[in-house]
Order: C-alpha cells, then structure tokens, then sequence
C-alpha cells in the first residue's frame, strides 16, 4: 500500500488526469485576458523573489511584527512601482498578491480615487501628482466614532471664515472622531475629511475638505490634529486603522474638493447637478470589491477542492483497502462546489459591471450622467450581495476541512479575516440593499405611471406588473426537470419573484408602514434582483466566450460543457436556498420545487469529476495560496508537519537545559506537589 503522502499525489494526479478540458485555457478570462495575465505573472515573480515580501512565517507573527514588516514592503512598492511604472490596475494587483494590508493601501484604494473623481481640475494638477509620487500619504476619513452609515448625521464641521478665506475643521464631540479610517494612524499626512459644510451658520451637510494632518518635514502630527492607532482588529492586521479629532484645525479655503460643489471668495455656496455625483469615490471601489469577492471565492474554494481531494475518510473500498476522499461525499460536495460556482458568477458579473463603470466615466467627462443611478445601484448591490456570499462561502467550505481547517495553515483563515470587512465597509452590506430597492421602487412607479417609460435592460421585467391579472396567474412552465435548464424558464422565474417583491414593497409602502419597518422586504428584494442580474450575466458571458456550436474544436466544446456545468451548478443551488419565495404565491408548484432539489444533485455529480480542474482554472500559485492543505501537489500531511517546524513554540528559544521554557519555574513545582493537594473532589467546593 502506498505511503498516506504518496496517496494523496497520486490522488490529485489521478483528479487532473480525468478532468476533461484544458483549465489553463480558461486562466486568461479569470486575469482580464492574455496581456493583462502576463504582466501579472510578472509582478507575482518579483514578488515572490524578494525576500521583503516573504510570507512564510506570516502566520506565527503579531500585530506590531507584522506593522513593522509591512513598513518595509511599503518602501519596496513603492520603488518597484515606481521602476516599472505600474498602471493603477497593476498597483492593485501587487497589493492583492503581496496579500497583506500594507498600511497605505487606503492612499490608493481611496484617497487617490477620491481626489480623481472630487477634485476640480486646478486642484487636480496640484494635489494628484504629489499623491502620486508619495509625497502626500492619503487616507479617506468618513466614518465616525458615532455614526458611519448615516452621512448627514456626521458632526465633524468645517465652518467657513470668510474673512481669513479658511476653513475651521473641527471634532466638537468625542463621538466625532473620525474612526476606523485605514492609514491614519501612523502613515498618511493628508486625509479626505468628510464634514459638514457650515457658511454663515447654514449647513450645507457632508463634503470632502483635504486637511494635511502630519507634518512633510518630519511627519510629526500638525497643530490641533490629534490621532491614535485604533488597537487590533479582526484581520487588516498590518494596517494602521486610527482615528482622529480636529480642534479648530485651519486650512485654505480651496482645500474643499470643489469638482461637484464649489465654496467662492465671498462664500458663496454651489451644488452639484447631481446630488449622488459626490460619491464617485464609493462607487468606484465597490466595483472593485465584486472582483475581490470572486477572486476571494476562488481562492476559497481552491483550498477546500484540493484538500477535499487528497483528504481519505470513512467508507472502505473493500478492493483498494481505501477510504473515500471526502470529495465524494454529496454532503462535502454540497458546501464546496457551490462556492466555485459563485466565483465563475462573481467574475462575469464583475466584468459587466466594470464595462459600465468605464461606460459612465466616459460618460461624465461630458456631463452625461444618465447612467449615474444604474452604476450607483448595481455597484452597491452586487458588491452587498458577492461580499457575503463570500464571506459566508468561505466559511462554510472551511468547516469542510475538519478539524485542519481550523489552523491557520490551511490558508483559509488570514485571507477569509481581511475578506470578512468587505460586508461592512464601502457601504455596509444590509443598508446598501435598501438604496436598491428605493431605485427597482421607483422604477415601478414610474412603469405604473406610464407604461411607455424607457427602462435599462436589468430592470426591464418591472413591466410584467403594468397588467396584475395577467402577473398572478403567471406560473413557471417547467414540465421536467430538464426544463429548468432552459435560460428563459429560469429568467421568467427570477423575473417573475423580483417583480412580485417589488409589488409587495410597494403595497407594504403604500399601506402607511415606515420605511424603516421595511427592512427585510428590502433585503430580499435586493438579493432577488441581484441573484437574477448574476444568473444572465454568467449566462451571457459563457455564451459570448465559449462555442458550442456544432464547429466547434473538441476543445473548445468541453471547455464550454465545463463551464456550463458550473453555471448550471450556481443556478440550481441559488434558487433551490430561495424555494420558498418561488413557492408562496403558487408560481412554483411542489413538483417543480422537488425537480430543483434533484437538479442540485446531478449539478454537483457533473461538476464533482472536474473540481481539481476548476480549482486549477484560477491559476494561483502555491505562494500566494499559502495553504498546506491546497498546494498544487496535493501534499497536505506533509506541508502541516513542514509548517509546524516554524512554529516559535518549537524554537530553541523555548528550550531550557533541553526541556520547555519554564519547566523548573511552573512545571516542576506542580508535578512535586508544591501547589498543595486538591481538597475537592466531593462534587463541592469551599467557595
Ligand atoms: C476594516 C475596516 C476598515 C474601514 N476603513 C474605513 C476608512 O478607511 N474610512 C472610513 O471612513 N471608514 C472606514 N471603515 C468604516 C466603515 O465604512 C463603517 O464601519 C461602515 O460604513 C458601517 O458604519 P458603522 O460602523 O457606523 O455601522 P452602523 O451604521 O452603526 O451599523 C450598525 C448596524 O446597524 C444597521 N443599520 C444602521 N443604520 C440602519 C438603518 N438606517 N436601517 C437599517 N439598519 C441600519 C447596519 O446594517 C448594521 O448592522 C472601515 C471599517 C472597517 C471594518
């Protein structure tokens, strides 16, 4: 019988070997294309060849380590960025590689952003090349010690002085510190200050102001600027989340981001054309968090595929004298493969997303904000929905390991750590669902009002409702199982309960309930929406790539029957975790709902023989994946022992004259008896 560690590389070699299509053919979609995938392989090299990048002992390290660590990958970055000219996009992208929050990545994930979409043009040329070249250290600060979700409740102000043509930024309250903001608390010099707007004792509410708050000479905190770290946090180890308060801090009047709003010499106030135009910002970096959600799913899923492969248990072929890799079991399969399947989702979904990001970019240097509400809204909603399906994805495909996926060198933990912020920042995940369902309710009043408005594409099927009659006798005409496989069986029916959850949204309004009360009629519309936006997305974006056409190559057919596969997979457990809101109004019948729940099954036995493969679509190198129970060779037992040697504990630092650290001071004093005998015993104590 082979050895257990021969086993489990002959176990993932025996998984690449059935697997029926080329996974690296599909590598290049996952990265943007082939170019996009080259000049990231190329960052991934030179990171993985520096030493100051070095991940291997990432795990047995502290908060202050780690800091002090990530000061020096800042340094290198930015060298090396600034060597090789890195795009914005790559920058980002040595970032999500070098996988540790280096404690300025909010001046280019936020404070850079910003100022591009708020700064005029004057303030532009000034502000973004220092910003660019390091010399200004940014940070965006919003959030407050008593309020975050709720903008105009914020109570940092910043009052104009007409006479001395300055702003007076001030934190009257402790509960107007500025909390959370990441790079405040020991990196940035300057900070995005969002304050309200005060001129002549009138409240212009929130706006962003650029205050420098540490020193560019010797980076000591400016007069009036008091700022902390923030102490430890769950994941973001290495970043200097901090907080702030202002006392009467002055700056120049022209340090308010004056794109959309502008203050003149004589404090005259000017509003944007649009009041959401002010969150450019926001709007830009949510787009970015669906892709993170799908490379976080992905990576997710990686891990739990491998592991779940090599990992034998239970059940004896009485021919091999082998236990079953957990992989086969239905019940492992139903908490892995799903989350592969969200990842596919994710990504085309994100590249929808991002052609009309650009698409209204291109759209606002000419003053067309047409598409502002659509980008607003689909930003806010997907990256409400992909976050969490991540961040409980992740979750659940971990449990899946057992008790190894309890260590930290699984790989599943530090990630899925960083990753669990994404729910709450950006817009926290349950009250973003609330701005979609306001926008899918006023398009249906608007289709009530008239039912000759335009509307975009996604929100189309709101015009169902015009004719009630005919909407509630709407039934699903699935006649099999083989049915539900059909894209316009499964549209009409995703249609069909977002539009009734816009109905009863709309009834629930109308009957006089406050909208505070209709918080979870909000989370289920905007879930419902978002899950059918995904669903035609993956659909569409399967169909554009991949040819299934009768001329189509043998490899190109089982590249597409693979992917289908994973679509199918995503479809079927989507709607089969939602039954019951298809069931409630009838537009399911029992049969049907009983079809969906087979369907879930042969979706998982069609995905399950390829799974190494899919894992291997992504491309992560082992590295990056840092994970004794995902590597490439399947060489989990192994790489666990490996690990542990690193492990400080086991250091000669610990030992003392050949045994553990502390033996003569704290063992040996209890093992002699000197701590006195036990005088319980008896079921009760003497206290
Ligand atoms: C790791 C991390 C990094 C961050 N970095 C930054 C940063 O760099 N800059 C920055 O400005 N901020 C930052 N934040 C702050 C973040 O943006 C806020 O935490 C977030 O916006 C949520 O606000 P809050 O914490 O005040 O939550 P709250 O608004 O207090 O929410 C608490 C709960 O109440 C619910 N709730 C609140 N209002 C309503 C309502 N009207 N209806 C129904 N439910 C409601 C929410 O859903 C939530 O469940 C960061 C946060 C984290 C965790």
């Amino acid at each position: 019988m082979p050895s257990t560690e021969n086993q489990q590389q002959l176990d993932i070699a025996t998984e690449r070997a059935k697997c029926t299509f080329n996974p690296a053919s599909f590598t290049p979609l996952f990265y943007g294309g082939e170019d996009r995938m080259r000049r990231l392989r190329k960052i991934e090299a030179m990171i993985d060849n520096d030493p100051v990048f070095d991940r291997s002992d990432r795990y047995f390290l502290g908060r202050t380590e780690r800091f002090k660590r990530a000061l020096a990958m800042v340094k290198r970055y930015v060298e090396l960025r600034n060597e090789y000219g890195f795009t914005p996009d790559e920058s980002a992208y040595f970032k999500v590689y070098v996988d540790d929050y280096i404690p300025v990545h909010l001046h280019e994930s936020m404070f850079l952003p910003v100022l591009r979409a708020q700064a005029s043009e004057e303030q532009a040329k000034k502000w973004i090349p220092l910003a660019e070249n390091y010399h200004y250290i940014g940070c965006y600060a919003q959030t407050e010690l008593g309020h975050g979700s709720a903008l105009s409740r914020l109570e940092t102000i910043a009052t104009l002085d007409i006479e001395r043509d300055e702003w007076v930024i001030n934190s009257p309250t402790q509960s107007s510190a500025k909390y959370w903001i990441g790079t405040l608390g020991k990196m940035a010099n300057h900070a995005v200050v969002q304050a309200k707007l005060i001129i002549n004792g009138k409240d212009y509410g929130a706006h962003p102001f650029l205050v420098p708050i540490r020193s560019l000479k010797d980076h000591t905190l400016l007069p009036g600027v008091f700022i902390k770290d923030m102490g430890p946090k769950q994941g973001a180890i290495s970043m200097d989340n901090g907080y702030a308060r202002f006392d009467h801090v002055r700056i120049p009047r022209e340090n308010m981001l004056m794109r959309f709003s502008q203050v003149s010499r004589d404090g005259v106030y000017s509003k944007p054309i649009h009041p959401k135009l002010a969150y450019g910002g926001m709007t830009a970096v949510r787009t970015t968090l669906i892709n993170h959600s799908a490379l976080s799913m992905a990576r997710g899923a990686t891990i739990a595929i491998r592991y779940c492969a090599v990992r034998r248990q239970g059940n004896v072929n009485v021919a091999t004298n082998l236990e079953s890799q957990v992989l086969d079991y239905p019940g492992v399969q139903y908490r892995v493969l799903p989350l592969l399947s969200h990842a596919f989702a994710t990504i085309f979904s994100g590249y929808w997303m991002n052609e009309m990001y650009a698409q209204y970019n291109a759209d606002i240097t000419k003053g067309d904000t047409s598409l502002l509400k659509d980008v607003h809204v689909y930003s806010s909603g997907l990256k409400s929905y992909c976050t969490k399906l991540g961040a409980d994805g992740i979750e659940e495909a971990r449990r899946c390991l057992g008790g190894h996926g309890f260590s930290l060198f699984s790989g599943m933990i530090d990630f899925h750590r960083q990753f669990l912020a994404t729910v709450t920042y950006e817009g926290e995940n349950a009250l973003l669902t609330q701005q979609v369902s306001r926008y899918l309710l006023k398009l249906y009043k608007d289709v009530i009002r008239n039912p000759n408005v335009k509307l975009s594409p996604p929100s189309k099927y709101i015009f169902s409702l015009v004719d009630r009659n005919a909407f509630v006798s709407e039934r699903c005409q699935a006649r099999s199982l083989q049915d539900f496989y059909k894209i316009e069986v499964i549209l009409a029916a995703l249609h069909h309960r977002a539009a009734r959850l816009i109905y009863e949204l709309a009834q629930a309004e109308k009957s006089g309930t406050d909208w505070p009360q209709l918080n979870l009629e909000c989370m289920r519309l905007s879930k419902a929406h978002v899950q059918y936006i995904l669903v035609e997305n993956f659909y569409n974006g399967i169909r554009k790539r991949y040819n299934s056409s009768p001329s189509a190559s043998p490899e190109e057919r089982n590249l597409f029957l693979a992917v289908e596969s994973v679509y199918n997979l995503h479809v079927f457990y989507t709607i089969e975790v939602e039954l019951s809101e298809f069931l409630e109004d009838g537009y399911f019948s029992p049969e049907q709902a009983s079809w969906i729940h087979e369907g879930v099954k042969r979706c998982l036995q069609a995905v399950r023989p390829n799974a190494v493969g899919f894992s291997d679509c992504f491309g992560f190198t082992d590295s990056f994946l840092n994970s004794a129970l995902g590597s490439y060779d399947g060489r989990a037992y192994e790489r666990l022992a490996e690990l542990a040697e690193g492990e400080p504990l086991n250091s000669k630092e610990m030992m003392e004259n050949g045994v553990i650290w502390g033996y003569e001071q704290y063992l040996k004093p209890l093992i002699y008896g000197e701590a006195g005998p036990y005088k319980g015993g008896n079921g009760t104590s003497k206290l």
